[in-house]
């Protein structure tokens, strides 16, 4: 694997797609544990757009009856988390009266599931159960539970396999990292 250049910024290869595969196998396998012979439709939540992929993949492993629907938030400006997280799209679908598991590319800080699960809540899920590829233990500071975590990374930036800078690099299969 080689390093990309995007924008004006240099990454080099970080993980691979084998392991985040894997990773996302794991994540199939307990939802699929979890979820199995349930008498409702779940909602699967997908965070628009770094989500993309990350969803698409595990809803292939997924074998009980779900419902997917999607919205899109906005949280980043390049390599920053402003700390505002703003609703770009709302949600496709109703969710009163559902359970709903979000499906995130990445937590963070955690403002953005805790203002989602709030949303969520609001609209009136029953359930609200967190999903996510990827997660930055260093920095996660929210007391939000953490249902279903594919892999812990440190505190660095990332792009790749959904996740972009400034808009590119979301087509890339292999997650890269930041070149300092
Ligand atoms: P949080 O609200 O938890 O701080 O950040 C979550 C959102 O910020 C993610 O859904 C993602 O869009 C973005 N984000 C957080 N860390 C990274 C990163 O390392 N790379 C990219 N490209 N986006 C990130």
């Amino acid at each position: 694997m080689d390093k990309i250049q995007l924008h004006d910024k240099t990454f080099r290869p970080f993980i691979e797609n084998e392991k985040i595969e894997r990773a996302i196998d794991g994540v199939a396998a307990r939802l699929n544990a979890d979820f199995k012979g349930c008498s409702d439709i779940p909602v699967l939540l997908c965070v628009l757009n770094g989500s993309i992929l990350f969803t698409a993949e595990l809803m292939k492993r997924l074998d009980f009856p779900l419902e997917l629907m999607s919205m899109k938030l906005s949280s980043y400006q390049g390599t920053q988390t402003t700390g505002q997280v703003l609703e770009v799209m709302g949600l496709t679908g109703n969710v009163e009266g559902r359970r709903v598991i979000v499906c995130e590319d990445i937590v963070d800080t955690g403002n953005t599931i805790v203002s989602l699960q709030h949303m969520l809540e609001q609209k009136g899920a029953t359930e609200v159960r967190i999903c996510t590829l990827l997660l930055k233990p260093e920095v996660y500071d929210k007391p939000v539970k953490l249902d279903y975590v594919g892999m812990e990374i440190p505190n660095a930036f990332i792009v790749g396999f959904g996740l972009d800078y400034d808009d590119l690099g979301r087509n890339y299969k292999d997650i890269y990292v930041l070149d300092k």
